[in-house]
């Protein structure tokens, strides 16, 4: 007797055993996504047969990143890529080069990429990558020689129209023009589609810098207007201000609000009348952190999280809001412009004590909806004014928040849960109408 084919109707054994290097032993960052997943799992209807879809990254490329140091020695890296889902479209995600970064956590991020990729509709699937090094010790042609070896490596799998990678932690507009050069050697045509957030004269577009920032600030609005919280009166705490913090703390204090308190790896600053942010911007782009910045008070790092303010917002690394610091936040809102700041226990906590977190699938999707504008701007070579892609971005943001607000609302979850309802129904969908090959 034939097998029947699989045409999504039939049932796909529930959850088979995942590989060891995939299971959870650990709460690292892949942990806590597999813990988010479980969450929604009873919210997705028929789809829920697929969910294990989202449990197993479609690939994992590990490579070793060979570099001639300037002192004559050979330095080897080691580098990863994870395109963990493409069946909205090609892989898509930022590259991140840290002396922490693991495998687990890159997983991590390109499921989150997947998740949100589809919360905000833009036609892609997720992908991450990273390079463990602290690329602050290089030299400037160290850091070239590094990106394009890399590059090189991942070459065989990303692409305009397979994956295509982009800022994130410690990454900038220079590492891109080197990612888009080497690619485009290699393949002998100037391929500008291949990674966004290039410079502007290299195909980028206008708006991409602020891009994250922006959203983190367009949802928060969105967000304290559901809670009856103004922004106008409103204090923050921001964690990291580079990119992501500095932009959103700069246009929250540009709408009224009072920036009280920012940390970064240099240490913890506070000044309960607000601190001048434009000043301290320029402070952190000529030192590199917020240490030594005049007009403020120095307080512990771990007295950061006891901060009496009205809105936090994490925007540096993962796993930061844990069961140990979750208890003691004052924020009524937490927006999360970093990747996976807040740990699943955390989540429960800030959950009893009435505090909203606006979650990065959300919060901080703006800049991969600003490159995949980017993306468009680079297939048809007709580039827009910074006045329509921030229109464009703004109207994403608030109509994709807008949904997850009411899926929240309807079936009572926090806003995590309903973001990945809606984004993991996206996801499964297209995977059910795509259907298995062969
Ligand atoms: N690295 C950013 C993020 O985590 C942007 C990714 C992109 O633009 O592709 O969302």
């Amino acid at each position: 007797m034939s097998q029947a084919p699989n045409l999504g109707e039939s049932p796909i054994a529930p959850a088979s055993v995942l590989p060891s290097y995939l299971q959870a032993d650990n709460l690292g960052p892949w942990g806590n996504y597999l813990q988010q997943v479980d969450r929604v799992i009873p919210y997705l209807g028929n789809l829920a047969r697929w969910a294990e879809t989202l449990k197993r990254p479609k690939r994992i490329l590990i490579v070793d990143v060979p570099i001639h140091m300037d002192d004559g020695t050979v330095a080897h890296f080691e580098g990863y890529r994870v395109q963990h889902n493409v069946s909205r479209g090609p892989g898509k995600g930022g590259v991140r080069f840290h002396q922490d970064v693991t495998l687990s956590e890159v997983m991590a991020l390109s499921a989150w990429m997947s998740v949100k990729n589809a919360a905000v509709n833009v036609p892609y699937g997720g992908a991450k990558g990273g390079i463990r090094v602290d690329p602050k010790k290089l030299s400037h042609g160290e850091l070239e020689r590094m990106t394009r070896r890399y590059t090189s490596e991942i070459g065989i799998i990303i692409g305009p129209n397979k994956d295509i990678p982009a800022p994130d932690v410690n990454t900038n507009e220079q590492i891109m023009a080197w990612m888009m050069d080497t690619y485009s050697m290699n393949t002998g045509s100037t391929a500008t589609g291949v990674v966004t957030g290039k410079p502007v004269d290299l195909g980028g577009s206008l708006g991409r810098r602020e891009a994250t920032g922006r959203g983190v600030f367009t949802v928060g609005v969105e967000a304290a207007r559901h809670i009856g919280l103004d922004i106008s009166t409103a204090r923050l705490a921001v964690q990291g201000f580079g990119n992501v913090g500095g932009i959103a703390g700069k246009l929250f204090a540009e709408a009224g609000a009072r920036v009280i308190a920012v940390q970064d790896h240099g240490g913890t600053i506070y000044r309960e009348a607000g601190l001048d942010v434009p000043a301290l911007l320029a402070h952190v782009a000529r030192t590199g952190s917020v240490a030594g910045f005049a007009g403020a008070e120095v307080i512990a790092n771990d007295q950061f999280w006891d901060v009496d303010c009205d809105i936090l917002i994490p925007a540096a690394l993962e796993q930061q809001i844990t069961a140990a610091n979750a208890g003691r936040i004052k924020a009524r809102m937490i927006i999360e412009g970093a990747n996976g700041p807040t740990t699943p226990a955390a989540d429960d906590i800030l959950a009893s004590r009435n505090v909203l977190v606006v979650p990065d699938v959300i919060a901080n999707a703006g800049g991969v909806t600003v490159s995949y504008f980017e993306w468009v701007q680079d297939f048809s070579s007709f580039f827009w004014d910074e006045e329509e892609i921030n229109a464009r971005l703004v109207k994403i943001m608030k109509t994709a928040f807008a949904g997850i607000w009411q899926v929240a609302q309807e079936n009572k979850v926090s806003l995590r849960t309903a973001t990945f309802i809606v984004a993991c129904q996206r996801i499964l969908h297209t995977r059910e109408l795509r259907g298995l090959y062969p």
